[in-house]
């Protein structure tokens, strides 16, 4: 992954300052509702299955399974040329949320459906942290 100074920095508003704040200490969080539990991503102001506003930043597993994914072959940046072709990934977490990053340390033709994977957390620059992923040991 790229050292470089990334290319569009995340902008963090009220809903999702602690999100990037708990990346920065490499532990991940999602929001979990008040009322009816569900967690969701990505932060919102309220559920989207119940309506209601707020909630608590919880801990999630860092046990995930790949759902989904694409390879990436052309480089949208010049900066990326180098990277291609990689791997963006959709997985799913043990409670059930989907999330999506970058998968790492497997070629594309090693991919499969539901073959596990954790998180990984990829530091970009000074202030921001991203959630990836990689291949379960
Ligand atoms: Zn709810």
């Amino acid at each position: 992954m790229t050292t470089e100074k990334f290319i569009l920095p995340p902008k963090p508003d009220g809903d999702s300052a602690p999100y990037w704040e708990y990346l920065r200490k490499h532990q991940a969080h999602l929001q979990k509702c008040s009322k009816c539990g569900r967690l969701r991503f990505p932060p919102y102001p309220s559920c989207p299955y119940c309506g209601t506003f707020g909630g608590e930043w919880t801990p999630i597993s860092t046990r995930c399974k790949l759902y989904s994914w694409t390879v990436i072959q052309h480089p949208v940046d010049p900066r990326l040329a180098a990277e291609v072709p990689f791997i963006v990934a959709l997985v799913e977490l043990e409670e059930g949320v989907h999330i999506i990053g970058r998968l790492l340390g497997i070629e594309p033709d090693k991919l499969k459906g539901d073959m596990p994977v954790k998180v990984r957390y990829d530091d970009i620059d000074d202030a921001f942290t991203l959630i990836n992923f990689e291949p379960a040991a």
